[in-house]
């Protein structure tokens, strides 16, 4: 049994962020996370992307703002449990709960923080016939990429036009014997310089390419064996040991849904004019999960609604002791691997 203080459902930047202001208050915190990495949207749907309102940074990559928020909580020293969904929550006597994933994890914690975004997220699966025997027991479909070594010395075919499609090529390039990518169009929707770089392998023989294209079959008896693919009016068919069909995620509420909780239009009511507390006492929403008058789905919004979230539970943790609001360039940090970062200026004026 995995014991924290604050669980936290959701790697997502709101989930990241809630680490670092809980370690101010000196609060431990575990995080479970569906996806097999963090950062929940930004990485899966758009790590290249540049972010323009986050404060301070006129302009921020996705995917850096999560290694950056990773590289910010590291000194508090959170647990993860990725590749799980929280699956079913129960609130014991003495006010903790417990929180068990789909793989039968349990976790104990005194608070429990909602931050799942827009929830899971599903992969869209291509409509083809028998998909579902060779997603089952390694039979060759795949929908994420999850040890890439799975795929050292395999031939694999990747499907989609995205930036997963294309960077999975690309990386695969490297780990697998054969990469074939296909897609429905010629143009791809990615990035540009994914696009050149998987023209670039093309060119060295390294990538086979082939647009327009679709995948419209399988054979293979007990596992995947080759796929069918439609080019033009044609029709070719490629071997190889996995089919990596990457045509994006659809997000779900997911097993949330069923927890009690007051829901509105697949988010979780809140109360926001106090601390993002739900219905059931010690369980919080904050980030793109919850709802409340004037909601924005905005970065900045859930680490505003995680700072105000972590207050209340300290309050809660330790009646009667009254906290006192320290500026971290007064205080500095003390993380919880020992480090102590010091302040480095003092502000003039002490608000104690
Ligand atoms: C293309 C695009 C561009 C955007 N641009 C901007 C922008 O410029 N500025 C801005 O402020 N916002 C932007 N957004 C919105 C921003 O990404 C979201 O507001 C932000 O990701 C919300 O963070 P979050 O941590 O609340 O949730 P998410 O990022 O959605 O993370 C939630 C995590 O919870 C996990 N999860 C959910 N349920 C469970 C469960 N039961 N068990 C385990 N894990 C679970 C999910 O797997 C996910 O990883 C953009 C969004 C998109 C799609």
């Amino acid at each position: 049994m995995i014991e924290t203080d604050i669980l936290i459902i959701g790697a997502g930047p709101t989930g990241l962020f809630t680490v670092f202001e809980a370690g101010l208050l000196k609060l431990k915190c575990h995080i479970i996370d569906g996806l097999p990495q963090p950062g929940g949207q930004l990485t899966e749907l758009y790590p290249k992307k540049p972010i323009f309102d986050i404060p301070g940074y006129p302009s921020v990559n996705a995917g850096d703002l999560v290694d950056n928020l990773m590289e910010q909580i590291k000194q508090f020293q959170p647990g993860f449990t990725l590749n799980e969904v929280a699956e079913k929550i129960q609130k014991l006597d003495d006010g903790n709960f417990i929180v068990t994933t789909n793989k039968g994890t349990e976790h104990k914690a005194k608070a429990v923080a909602i931050a799942g975004g827009l929830g899971i997220f599903e992969p869209r699966k291509p409509v083809l016939k028998d998909i579902e025997f060779y997603e089952q027991d390694d039979r060759g479909v795949e929908y994420f990429v999850k040890d890439p070594e799975k795929f050292r010395g395999k031939k694999i075919v990747i499907s989609g036009g995205g930036d997963s499609a294309l960077d999975w090529s690309v990386f695969l390039s490297n780990v697998a014997s054969e990469v074939t990518l296909v897609h429905r169009r010629n143009e791809f929707r990615g990035a540009l310089d994914s696009v050149e770089k998987v023209q670039e392998l093309k060119s060295q023989g390294k990538i086979k390419l082939i647009t327009p294209g679709e995948v419209i079959g399988f054979s293979g008896s007990e596992r995947i064996h080759s796929v069918d693919i439609q080019v033009g009016t044609a029709r070719t068919t490629v071997e190889c040991d996995y089919f990596i069909p990457l045509f994006g995620l659809t997000p779900k509420l997911g097993p949330i849904a069923n927890w009690g909780l007051e829901i509105e239009k697949n988010a979780i009511k809140v109360n926001n004019a106090l601390d993002y507390q739900t219905n059931i006492e010690g369980i919080y929403a904050i980030g793109d999960v919850n709802t409340y008058p004037g909601k924005l789905k905005l970065i900045l919004c859930g680490f505003h609604e995680a700072t105000l979230m972590c207050q209340s539970v300290y309050n809660k943790l330790n009646p009667g002791r009254k906290y006192v609001l320290k500026y971290t360039t007064v205080s500095g940090i003390d993380g919880f691997d020992g480090s102590r970062k010091e302040a480095e200026k003092a502000v003039v004026k002490s608000i104690e």
